[in-house]
């Protein structure tokens, strides 16, 4: 699409990022933690939606000392936009993708011991040392050695004069819903970490805490950094919990128009398959947003955005391009007016974490869910 189209024209459907919060939010969250403590923005999935390279640049200049990326792809994209900054992938890599790892200089998670002898081989190719991180699988069973062979997978790296074993770390499996089990699993790191013979724990990263993890960070253990994802953005990972005491704010709102107002009489179906019959006569607005741009089916005949400040129901199933909403109880709505489906008008707000309610999601999965089409805009005034 010509760019000069999209600037002139006013938007139907966009995200507005807001960089000056996204960095007074690490700001807030570096603040709560001891100094020493590396900060690793976790940037997969276009930064949450956000947006790469504006994210990760804003990311750059305002504190983060190290990324992490789902994969190769993601990690040479950050790698482009800046040398100084460490990058781990956190996910498996393909044995094509080794290549990558060391052309863009990134961080490889070992899990295994045919990924150590992968790498080794990659080592003895480029006659470089590889920069690894280790990662213990504490009860989440997905990636990571399982914690009663890490010695062994620990031993095996260190005899590797291919390798250098820069970090080590695990992942909570329900850092968000059960504080018991994420204090097992803790525990189950540290003491493994125990086990592990002439371990430097003041060399190497150690890091367990994602963002609701950081609920139950303790001081004076051997965590020396963090990976950030959701909190950065200004998301809670749940309510009520002790992190609302670091005054995190949205970074994204999601916004679309008005694209057709009228009345129709009780009785009316709305919308494809007729799941909402009209109770009363009423006036209904066409939003210019569907689930092409990310409003997910789910949320048809549930779910609301906000128009002239007021929450509006979502009638009938949400269409591709268009989603039905009542304004019946409103005064004076015209075509082109503003609707939000995440974010705030006057003293009402809709939050991200409301919005994946009612659409059945999470908040991780309804940001990776806004799609191409809907443009991001940046607002990209500095920080107080
Ligand atoms: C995505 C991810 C994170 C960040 O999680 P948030 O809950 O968004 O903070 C941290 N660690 C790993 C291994 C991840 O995959």
């Amino acid at each position: 699409m010509p760019k000069s189209i999209v600037s002139e024209l006013q938007q139907r459907c966009w995200a507005e990022i807001d960089l000056s919060t996204l960095e007074r939010n690490l700001k807030l969250i570096r603040s709560a933690l001891p100094p020493h403590i590396q900060y690793v923005a976790v940037v997969k999935a276009d930064a949450y939606g956000h947006g790469m390279a504006q994210t990760v640049t804003r990311l750059m200049h305002c504190g983060a000392d190290l990324f992490a990326v789902a994969n190769v792809l993601e990690g040479a994209a950050i790698r482009e936009i800046g040398s100084g900054w460490p990058i781990l992938v956190l996910s498996s890599i393909l044995p094509e993708e080794d290549k990558q790892i060391t052309e863009y200089n990134l961080i490889p998670t070992l899990s295994t011991v045919e990924e150590v002898e992968r790498f080794t081989i990659l080592g003895k190719q480029v006659k470089r040392k590889i920069p690894v991180h280790l990662k213990i699988d504490t009860g989440l069973g997905r990636l990571g050695v399982w914690h009663e062979h890490a010695q062994d997978l620990y031993n095996l790296i260190q005899e590797k004069p291919d390798l250098s074993l820069e970090g080590i770390y695990t992942h909570f499996s329900s850092a968000d819903s059960d504080p018991e089990f994420t204090h097992e699993q803790r525990k189950l790191f540290l003491k493994t970490l125990d086990r592990l013979p002439g371990i430097d724990t003041k060399r190497l990263l150690i890091h367990a805490d994602n963002s609701a993890g950081l609920e139950s960070f303790k001081r004076g253990q051997p965590f020396n950094a963090v990976r950030v994802g959701l909190l950065q953005f200004g998301v809670l990972p749940y309510p009520d919990s002790l992190l609302s005491r670091v005054k995190v704010e949205p970074v994204f709102s999601f916004h679309s128009r008005i694209g057709l107002v009228k009345d129709l009489p009780a009785g009316t179906g709305i919308s494809y398959g007729r799941t909402h019959i009209l109770t009363r006569d009423s006036r209904i607005a066409v939003i210019t947003a569907g689930y092409g741009d990310g409003i997910p089916t789910t949320m048809s005949n549930k779910g609301s955005v906000l128009i002239h400040g007021k929450r509006c129901s979502i009638l009938g199933r949400v269409t591709m391009d268009q989603t039905i909403v009542d304004i019946t109880e409103l005064e004076d709505t015209q075509i082109g007016d503003f609707s939000t489906f995440i974010g705030k008008q006057g003293n009402e707000s809709i939050d991200v974490t409301t919005f994946s309610d009612w659409a059945l999601s999470i908040p991780w999965e309804t940001f990776c869910s806004i799609t191409k089409r809907v443009p991001r805009i940046y607002h990209t005034d500095s920080a107080i």
